[in-house]
């Protein structure tokens, strides 16, 4: 089989799967296999395979049309530029939560604490390490198996997270934090029907609250004043119909809030800085 060949079939079986881009994959997928850039692969299309990298390229393409996640067959994937190992234990990290980092690293004050609530595969934790080395990074998450992946990405950055496993806040009840930053389960049952194929692949409680997406903000919300420090920020992802409820819980019980979109033109971040205790009326 040659380069142009393998294109070609692997093209067909993911588009006969209705992965949406079919090409664009089977090229990834391959290049990823040889270690050469997909425009090599374009130049030498009449270079046979070897048996082994043939092999493995079918067994992916087999994957792949399975609605497997692309970066969990590579096993790997980009956040703000550093890489990241993914399994099946994460989320895998979106383009999306990009906007959620950058709203933490430019707010967090220096040499600030930050607490990153649902770490999953670490990328907010150690993306928000590698790029302000002067805060004290802390990282949570109530699964073991993804604690795992986050300190095996903080190893391969060469990022310094403190890494505790539990619920929500429960681990460090007894800490306070300039910032707690979370990208938490936020998909409605409503909204499980509509759901890409793909998604069926990442861990359930990363993504689903099992209820109206909101149980997570109303309890970090209600929480989170017992862990920040007087003008500590709290700063979420949120879904796209999200913005009205989390402002509201916000405003409730932290303070006024901000918004920020993502390139989509979504709001796609949410935050408010806890107001001083004088300011809370006399309740
Ligand atoms: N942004 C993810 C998605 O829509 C959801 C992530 C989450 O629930 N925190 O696929």
């Amino acid at each position: 089989m040659t380069i142009g060949e393998a294109l070609k079939r692997g093209e067909t079986e993911l588009a006969n799967a209705g992965v949406p881009e079919p090409r664009l994959d089977a090229e990834l997928l391959l290049s990823g296999i040889l270690g050469e850039p997909r425009l090599t692969l374009c130049l030498n299309r009449d270079q046979a395979l070897d048996d082994a990298a043939g092999h493995a390229y079918l067994s992916r393409i087999a994957r792949r049309a399975k609605r497997e996640p692309l970066q969990y067959i590579e096993g790997e994937t980009e956040f703000m530029g550093f890489p990241f190992s993914v399994t099946g234990d994460v989320l895998i990290p979106r383009p999306d939560t990009e906007i959620l980092c950058e709203a933490a690293i430019e707010r967090l004050p220096r040499g600030g604490r930050v607490f990153d609530l649902g770490t999953g595969s670490g990328a907010l934790a150690v993306s928000i390490a590698k790029l302000r080395p002067d805060a004290d990074i802390w990282a949570g998450d109530l699964s073991e198996k993804a604690l795992d992946v986050a300190r095996q990405n903080a190893k391969k950055n060469g990022a310094n997270v403190h890494f505790v496993l539990g619920d929500c806040l429960e681990p460090v009840w007894h800490l306070r934090y300039d910032m707690i930053v979370s990208n938490p389960p936020y998909i409605s049952e409503a909204e499980r029907p509509s759901l890409a194929p793909e998604l069926s692949s990442e861990p359930a409680m990363a993504l689903f609250d099992g209820a109206d997406g909101l149980t997570f903000y109303r309890r970090i919300t209600r929480e989170a004043p017992g862990c920040l420090n007087p003008g500590g920020t709290l700063l979420f992802e949120i879904g796209w119909q999200q913005a009205e409820p989390v402002s509201a819980l916000l405003e409730t019980y932290i303070g006024t809030p901000f918004r920020i979109k993502d390139y989509g033109g979504n709001w796609r971040v949410c935050g408010a800085t806890l107001r001083a205790v004088s300011d809370q009326g006399m309740e």
